[in-house]
C-alpha cells in the first residue's frame, strides 16, 4: 500500500506527463509566459465545460478572483457583506483590504454552508452583496440566496474554489453549474483544489460580457488600451504554464469527481453503524464533488482520533477549527458568539478525510477499519 495523503498530486502528474509534456514545451518554445495561446485555450475550454454562455476570466489565484470581483461592483467604504462565519479567510480578507464590511453568517450544520434565514437577519440598508461560498464541494442553498437577493437587491458572488463542477438543482429540475448560478463565481486553482495546477491560478465567472471586460480591465492594472488607465486596478494573471497544466487536468475533472464520489460512498458505507460519527449529508438541490470528505464526531474524542490516525499513519484535517468572528484580526465586539452556534460547534466536531481521484481500495480499507476500531473502544 502507498503512503496515504490528504492529495496525491504527484501520482497525478505522472499519470499525466506524456500529455502535459508537449503543452509545456510549446510555452517554453514560443517563450509566451504571459496571456499567451494556452491561456486563451484554457479559458474557452473552462467556459465550454461550465456551459451556460459563461465568461472565464483568468487571475491569478483565488483570493484574487474575489478581490476583482468586489471591485468590479464599485460598493462604497463601510457597505455590508454577508459571508459565512465557516469558510477559508479569503473572502473576508479582501472584503477588509476594500474597506468593506463583512458581517459573519451561521451555517447550517448539516451541509456547513451559509444559512439564508440566518443571513436574512443580519440584512440591513447597507448590505450590498452575499457570498455564498459552496463549501467542501456542495452548493450553498442557491435558489433561497437569490430570493433574498431579489428582495433586498444584493449582489451575489459565488466562491466555487471547492466545488468547480458540482451542479445546482433548482427546484423545478434545471441545473447550472457552481459558480454560474448568480452574476459572479470566483474559483482557485490552487494545487489541492478539485481543477488545481501546479502553482497559483484562479478565475471569475460571468455571464455579462460588459462585467467581464472590466473584470479583464481591472486585472489589468486597469488599463483599456496599453498605458492608458481607466481605474486603479491590480496585476493578476494566471500565467501559461498553469494554464497548459489545466488544461490536461480539466480533461479528467469528470473522472476525478467520479472517483471522488467513489471513495464518498465507501466511507459512507463503512461509517453507516458507527453511531458516533456524523456523515456528511448530501443537500437535494446539489451534487457533491467532495473537495473534502468531512464528518462530524464527538468533539471531546476528536483529539483522540486525530492522533490515534496519525500513530496509524493515516492523515486528516480540520477545516476548520475556529469561526472567523473569533479570529484575531476580524473580531466584531458587537457580533457575540450566541449568532453562530452551528459554527462553533462545526468548528469543533469536523475532520476531513483523505479523498482524491488516487486513492486505492487498500488505502480506503485501511482507513474505514481503523477509524471503525477506534469507535469500538467508545
Ligand atoms: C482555496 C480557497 C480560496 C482561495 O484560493 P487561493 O487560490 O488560495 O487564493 C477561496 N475560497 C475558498 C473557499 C477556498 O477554499
Amino acid at each position: 500500500m502507498k503512503p496515504i495523503q490528504m492529495v496525491d498530486i504527484v501520482s497525478q502528474y505522472q499519470k499525466n506527463l506524456s500529455q502535459l509534456m508537449p503543452l509545456l514545451e510549446e510555452v517554453f518554445q514560443t517563450a509566451a509566459f504571459i496571456n499567451g495561446p494556452q491561456v486563451k485555450a484554457f479559458a474557452q475550454e473552462l467556459a465550454q465545460f461550465l456551459g451556460d454562455s459563461v465568461i472565464v476570466i483568468p487571475c491569478a489565484n483565488g483570493t484574487d478572483a474575489l478581490q476583482l470581483a468586489f471591485m468590479e461592483l464599485a460598493l462604497q467604504v463601510g457597505d455590508e457583506v454577508l459571508v459565512p462565519d465557516f469558510t477559508f479567510i479569503s473572502t473576508v480578507e479582501v472584503l477588509k483590504l476594500l474597506g468593506l464590511k463583512p458581517v459573519f453568517v451561521d451555517i447550517d450544520l448539516n451541509t456547513f454552508c451559509i444559512c439564508p434565514y440566518a443571513a436574512e437577519k443580519l440584512i440591513t440598508p447597507r448590505t450590498k452583496a452575499i457570498v455564498p461560498v459552496h463549501l467542501f464541494g456542495q452548493c450553498a442553498p442557491m435558489e433561497k440566496i437569490l430570493e433574498l437577493a431579489e428582495t433586498y437587491n444584493l449582489y451575489v458572488i459565488e466562491d466555487t474554489a471547492q466545488a468547480i463542477g458540482a451542479e445546482y438543482i433548482f427546484k423545478n429540475g434545471t441545473t447550472k453549474k457552481a459558480g454560474t448560478i448568480a452574476q459572479v463565481g470566483c474559483t482557485s486553482f490552487y494545487p489541492s483544489k478539485n481543477l488545481g495546477c501546479y502553482g497559483d491560478g484562479g478565475a471569475v465567472f460571468t455571464k455579462d460580457a460588459q462585467r467581464a471586460a472590466r473584470l479583464q480591465m481591472i486585472a489589468n492594472h486597469g488599463q483599456r488600451e496599453k498605458y492608458y488607465y481607466e481605474t486603479i486596478g491590480i496585476n493578476s494573471r494566471l500565467d501559461s504554464l498553469q494554464a497548459a497544466i489545466l488544461r490536461v487536468n480539466l480533461q479528467h475533472l469528470p473522472t476525478y469527481t467520479q472517483k471522488r464520489q467513489l471513495v464518498a460512498q465507501f466511507y459512507n458505507q463503512a461509517f453507516e453503524k458507527v453511531e458516533q460519527i456524523v456523515r456528511p449529508s448530501i443537500a437535494p438541490y446539489s451534487t457533491h464533488v467532495f473537495h473534502q470528505y468531512t464528518i462530524r464526531v464527538p468533539a471531546h474524542l476528536r483529539n483522540q482520533l486525530v492522533y490515534y490516525l496519525s500513530d496509524k499513519k493515516i492523515p486528516s484535517a480540520i477545516f476548520y477549527p475556529v469561526p472567523i468572528h473569533q479570529q484575531k484580526p476580524y473580531r466584531e465586539p458587537e457580533l457575540g458568539d450566541a449568532l453562530y452556534p452551528n459554527t462553533i460547534r462545526a468548528c469543533q466536531e469536523v475532520l476531513s478525510l483523505p479523498i482524491h481521484p488516487e486513492m486505492e481500495d487498500a488505502q480506503m480499507e485501511y482507513i474505514a477499519e481503523h477509524i471503525i476500531a477506534f469507535f469500538e473502544n467508545y
